[in-house]
């Protein structure tokens, strides 16, 4: 296990985009849990959305007086095809699961649990990964619950993967969902929690107009003297890229000087990444409109998501989608598939669209709609911001989970 380094953040760094009151209750909250020490467990630092998430809670609950650390599992690429496998099979597709991937599964969570020595109050393990470390840990620290957050869509997961995972949830005594409809593993008790971006990182701060220049420089040939449609995502089969690159198509019927930017990066705990990445980049050959970007750095990303005319997130599946947020943080309406989160982001008709995950050629044809209108844009974009600010920042979602600590180490208050 190894901690990853960690920017610093200040609790007063959100002020000038949340209520005071939200702020107070966070306050009121730290100080119930100035005692109480806590281990955040997942199996990556960069790449994703639970890093980016985990990045951002960890800092500014230390800030805050809550003693918090992060640990991410040491593990190599065999334990990863594993997890990746339990990931597609929770969300409903995958090859078969067999002994091997499971005496993997077993020997590498175990190894990691056995190195944690220190003291902790409360545990929270994110996501399948870490689920094996649970038994350990539950001996090791007796007293501290153990909470588990996942971040995957279960409505359709595969028996066998459920069952696999199901083996190691008995030590959970809280867990906590994105969505109600997620709720598939039976544990003492449970939560929902709307996951959010953080307004104050590089990823989602406002740019000074230089800032946004030297972006748009960095960008070229990528050029925004014509629309730019953006998908930003892992290269992951969930996330459809060649979805995205059908609905763009359909859309240049239309618009034929529309450009395509699907920009990606490959999780550190994600190894089919690079093969999908080379599978999309050479369905883009030959077309100079179509820009695949990669390891962009989070301004670049922050840059792309605000000059872009419309963003795209024609996932299949999708846990929630960080990346929905953090484009309409930004005033770009959306057009995404009704899975996952994306409904909870996107209102159709006043901040984006909403389109079936299966049909690429509605996606272009709301693409066309809000590229044709200039000032739909302008009123989704308004809205889509006052959206994201009431509901997915983080002050909001730190709320919620402090409640649930709050609740877990102190159940009769
Ligand atoms: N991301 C990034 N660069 C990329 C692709 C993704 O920084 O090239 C970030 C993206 O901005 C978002 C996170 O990775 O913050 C993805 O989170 P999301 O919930 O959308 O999807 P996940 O990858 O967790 O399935």
């Amino acid at each position: 296990m190894h901690p990853p380094s960690l920017p610093n953040r200040s609790i007063e760094a959100y002020a000038t985009v949340t209520g005071d009151d939200r702020l107070e209750r966070l306050r009121e909250l730290a100080e119930t849990l100035s005692d109480v020490r806590i281990l955040h467990v997942n199996s990556t630092a960069t790449g994703g959305g639970v890093a980016e998430l985990l990045r951002s809670i960890v800092p500014v609950c230390n800030d805050l007086g809550i003693d918090t650390d992060w640990l991410v599992m040491d593990a190599d690429d065999d334990f990863f095809e594993v997890t990746k496998a339990v990931h597609n099979g929770l969300q409903g597709s995958g090859e078969p699961l067999t002994d091997e991937m499971k005496a993997t599964y077993r020997e590498v969570t175990e190894r990691n649990a056995a190195e944690i020595e220190d003291e902790y109050d409360l545990v929270l393990a994110h996501d399948p990964q870490p689920l094996g470390m649970l038994e350990r840990l539950e001996e090791r620290l007796p007293d501290a619950p153990i909470l588990w957050r996942c971040h995957v869509d279960l409505t359709d997961s595969v028996d066998d993967y459920l069952a696999f995972v199901s083996e190691y949830t008995d030590p959970i005594d809280h867990a906590i969902f994105s969505r109600s409809e997620y709720v598939a593993i039976d544990t003492p008790a449970t939560s929902i929690v709307y996951p959010s971006i953080d307004p104050v990182t590089e990823k989602n701060r406002s740019l000074e107009d230089e800032e946004l220049a030297a972006e748009r420089d960095r960008l070229d040939p990528l050029s925004f003297d014509a629309p730019v449609v953006t998908q930003v995502s892992r290269f992951d089969p969930w996330k459809d890229q060649f979805g995205t690159l059908e609905a763009y198509r359909t859309a240049t019927e239309e618009v034929p000087e529309l450009q395509l930017a699907l920009a990606g990066g490959m999780a550190g705990d994600d190894p089919e990444g690079l093969e999908l990445y080379e599978q999309v980049a050479e369905k883009a050959v030959g077309d100079p409109d179509v820009h695949v970007l990669t390891d962009l750095p989070d301004t670049t990303i922050n840059a792309l998501q605000r000059l872009s005319d419309v963003v795209v997130q024609k996932s299949l599946r999708e846990g929630f989608g960080l990346v929905v947020s953090e484009a309409l943080w930004k005033r770009t309406p959306v057009v995404g598939s009704t899975v996952g989160g994306i409904p909870l982001q996107v209102e159709d008709g006043r901040n984006g669209y909403l389109v079936d995950p299966d049909d690429a050629t509605g996606a272009g044809d709301r693409i066309v709609a809000l590229l044709e209108n200039d000032e739909r844009r302008r009123s989704f974009g308004d809205s889509a911001r006052e959206h994201v600010r009431e509901r997915f920042l983080l002050p909001r979602q730190l709320v919620d989970l402090l409640e649930i600590f709050v609740d877990a180490v102190e159940p009769d208050s």
